[in-house]
């Protein structure tokens, strides 16, 4: 598949803001993903990244950044750097993004390939984002590119009055990406599809060595 048959098929899929899809026609995906794996980088599908983690599938990229209904002067929170893509879709088309990723690794490698392509609007934060970033809070969306059991505290004390969570909520195996809108200090909560992601370990998240469910 080429980025254009990738976009049609996103179209196709329920992706309709325009500014989501041409981030997704502008940013090159392959930039983000291993060289073995370069012909692969515009196949809706998840990919391997190093440290066995994975950069998302481009449908899920689109949706959470659709869900997240950006104008442009947003301060977004990014929990989950891994690659990078996603914080380059975000940085397109918000104000500042905050990204946080566990793996130090991980984030250098993305810092290196988002510098390279000229982004200068992205924070990076070494650590556990399960317990978000008080520094620069609060956040008008929270993006959580990870999978948790519950929804962090710290997420819904830092997003702003009717600010966006968008976080995948179940199980190890399976979660549901959830929405959360926060109005008058109260969430209301919107389930938006089945979903399987990496994850989230930290001190609200799984515990690294715990295998269960
Ligand atoms: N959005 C990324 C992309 O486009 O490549 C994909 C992120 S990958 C599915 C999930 C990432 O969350 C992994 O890089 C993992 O190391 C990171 N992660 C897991 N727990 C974390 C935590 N507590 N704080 C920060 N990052 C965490």
């Amino acid at each position: 598949m080429n980025v254009n048959e990738l976009i049609e098929e996103l179209r196709n899929s329920g992706i309709h803001q325009e500014s989501v899809l041409q981030a997704i026609q502008d940013i090159p995906r392959e930039l983000f993903i291993e060289k073995e794996l370069e012909d692969l980088a515009y196949e809706n599908r998840a990919l391997p990244i190093e440290s066995q983690q994975t950069i998302s599938q481009p449908y899920i990229v689109a949706l959470m950044t659709q869900t997240l209904n950006l104008k442009g002067t947003e301060k977004i929170l990014e929990i989950g750097t891994g690659s990078g893509y996603q914080t380059a879709i975000l940085s397109k088309l918000c104000r500042t993004v905050v990204t946080i990723e566990r793996i130090p690794q991980l984030l250098s490698t993305a810092k290196n390939n988002l510098e390279s392509l000229r982004f200068s609007n992205i924070i990076y934060v070494s650590g556990d984002g399960t317990l978000g970033y008080e520094k620069e809070a609060p956040y008008d969306g929270i993006i959580v590119t990870a999978a948790t059991p519950t929804v962090p505290d710290s997420f819904l004390s830092q997003l702003k009055e009717n600010g966006r969570l968008v976080i995948p909520v179940g199980t190890r195996k399976n979660q549901s990406l959830e929405l959360w809108i926060k109005r008058d200090g109260e969430f209301r909560v919107t389930e938006l599809c089945p979903c399987r992601f990496v994850p989230l370990i930290g001190q609200q998240g799984w515990n690294d060595l715990n295998q269960d469910v």
